[in-house]
C-alpha cells in the first residue's frame, strides 16, 4: 500500500530548502522568485523524494494551494521568458516555487504566453514574420529551443525579437528614472 503522505511535513522539509531569487527582469511586477535550493530533475525543475515517491515541488505546492491540476494542464512558470532565458534546464526559473509566479496553463498557451512563436510549420521554406521574410531552407535560419524539439522558430527574428525588448526595457528604465527626477551619473548607468 502506498504509504500517505504527511503534508505538514512535507511542507515543513521543502521551506527548509529555499533561498530567494532574484527579480524577473522582464515581469518585475511580480516581485523575487522563490528558488528550490535542492535536488532538481534532469530538465531542472525541483523535486523531493518523500514516502518512496518523486514529488515535482512546483506542481505539489501549486496543488495545495488550489487543489488538483486538472489532467492536462501544468503549472506554468510566469517568471520565465525565452527571450531572456537561457533554454532547457539551464533557466534558473524552473527552480522557482514562488506561488505568486505560478499559473496553471495548458502547454500551448505556455508557449503562446511566452511570445514564441508556435513553431513553424515543419515543411514551410520562407518565415513572414514581424521581421521576414526570412530563408527557412537555409539551416541557419532555423533555430530549435531545447525544451521544444518538436518547434522550429526562425532565427533571425527571434534575434531581432531579443534586441526589440532590450530596446524596450532600456527606454523603460530611463523614463522611469526620468520620472524619478534622476539625470546625469544616473543616465550614464544605462549605456
Ligand atoms: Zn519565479
Ligand atoms: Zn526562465
Ligand atoms: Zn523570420
Amino acid at each position: 500500500m502506498r504509504k500517505r503522505l504527511d503534508t505538514e511535513r512535507v511542507m515543513r522539509r521543502i521551506h527548509a530548502h529555499l533561498a530567494p531569487g532574484s527579480i524577473p527582469i522582464h515581469a518585475p511586477h511580480l516581485g523575487a522568485c522563490t528558488m528550490w535550493t535542492r535536488t532538481v530533475n534532469d530538465a531542472g525543475y525541483a523535486i523531493l523524494w518523500t514516502a518512496r515517491r518523486k514529488l515535482f515541488v512546483a506542481r505539489w505546492m501549486f496543488e495545495q494551494t488550489h487543489g488538483p491540476l486538472l489532467a492536462g494542464l501544468e503549472p506554468d512558470h510566469l517568471c520565465h521568458d525565452p527571450d531572456y532565458c537561457p533554454p532547457g534546464p539551464d533557466c534558473p526559473h524552473r527552480r522557482c516555487i514562488n506561488l505568486a509566479h505560478l499559473k496553471a496553463a495548458t502547454h500551448r498557451e505556455n508557449t503562446i504566453r511566452s511570445g514564441a512563436p508556435t513553431g513553424i510549420n515543419a515543411r514551410k521554406e520562407w518565415c513572414d514574420g514581424e521581421f521576414g521574410p526570412h530563408d527557412l531552407s537555409d539551416p541557419a535560419n532555423v533555430y530549435v529551443r531545447p525544451s521544444r524539439p518538436h518547434e522550429r522558430e526562425c532565427e533571425p527574428c527571434r534575434r531581432q525579437r531579443h534586441l526589440k525588448n532590450i530596446g524596450t526595457r532600456r527606454e523603460q528604465t530611463r523614463r522611469a528614472i526620468q520620472t524619478a527626477g534622476g539625470h546625469g551619473t544616473q543616465m550614464s548607468l544605462l549605456d
